[in-house]
Formats: C-alpha cells, structure tokens, sequence
C-alpha cells in the first residue's frame, strides 16, 4: 500500500475538485436529455483546457462522448494533438473508442469517477492503461467521486425506465 503523505493529500483533493467540475458537465447533459457522463481536461499547471458532457443524443453522433470532446476542443485550442502533461477527468470509466483516443492524444493521466462494467476499457472489460503493445501507457486513478458519479447515472436510468414504462402501460378500459 503506498502511504499516504501531503502530495498524495493534496493531489486528492485537487482530483476531487476537478471531477467536480466533470460531475457538473455531466448534470448538464443530463438536463438535455443525455446520459449524464462529463469530463474535464486539465493541464499540468492546473488549467481547464476543455470541460464538455455527452452529447450523442443532441447531435446524433455515436462518438460524442464527454472524453472525445473535450480532447478535441483542448488539442483546437492549443493546435495540437498532442495533449502531453495533461490529465483528464471523466465520470464514467471510459469505453474502448475513448480510452483509444486518450492513448492517441498521449494523454498521461486518467482519473475517473464509477467503474462502467458493461463497456469499460480500463480493467473492466478490457484494460487499455497497461497493455504494453500500445506504445503509451496512462496512469489511472479510479474512484474519484465515485459514488456520486455513479448515482447521477443509476438514477438517471432509474427515471428512464420509470418513464418507458409509464408509457408503455396499456390505458385501463374506465379511462377510455
Ligand atoms: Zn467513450
């Protein structure tokens, strides 16, 4: 176990204020009626360089993840695609397509908030982070807000299904 000392301390809390910020990218999404995943890319100085949240449902686009967003604005923004010194912050344990952009963009640093057991590429059902035939490797903190991060999408779905099924329930007969 590695002990826990003042940087360790204080790079958690700095995690956790960063993934703050993801959770609330991703509560805007939700709020146009997208699975709430947010994500935030920050530079090595601590700057947001891009903060986005899904945006499949909006824009029709099976590759509008929070993850691919924002590392497309940053490497715009700084007309690059190299993202180096960079970390990136997301709610939810990205898919294969993101975790293969984030090793495209040689992102260094991957903190992420719920593990995604159905479509996760870091440990979950593949692990990107350590495969040694990709030649870049990502160093990952899981579990930063966890919780939080994986009740925002436990109750989103909750409330879809809830609504599905109100929708889908046959009218009873004294109704008309
Ligand atoms: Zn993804």
């Amino acid at each position: 176990m590695p002990q826990l000392d003042t940087a360790d301390h204080y790079v958690n809390q700095r995690d956790g204020r960063y993934m703050d910020m993801a959770l609330e990218q991703a509560r805007e999404a939700q709020a146009l009626g997208e699975v709430p995943i947010g994500a935030v890319l920050v530079s090595a100085e601590g700057m947001v360089l891009a903060a986005a949240g899904n945006r499949r449902e909006t824009w029709q686009d099976p590759t509008a993840h929070a993850e691919l967003m924002v590392l497309r604005l940053a490497a715009q923004r700084q007309e690059s695609w190299r993202l180096l010194d960079t970390t990136l912050y997301v709610t939810l344990e990205p898919c294969v397509m993101c975790m293969g952009a984030i090793i495209l963009a040689r992102v260094p640093t991957l903190v992420f908030g719920a593990h995604d057991p159905r479509a996760g590429a870091v440990g979950s059902i593949y692990d990107f982070s350590t495969d040694e035939r990709f030649n870049h490797r990502v160093e990952v903190r899981p579990g930063v807000r966890g919780a939080a991060c994986s009740t925002l999408l436990s109750d989103f779905f909750a409330s879809l299904r809830q609504r599905r099924q109100k929708r889908c329930r046959p009218s009873s007969p004294d109704q008309g």
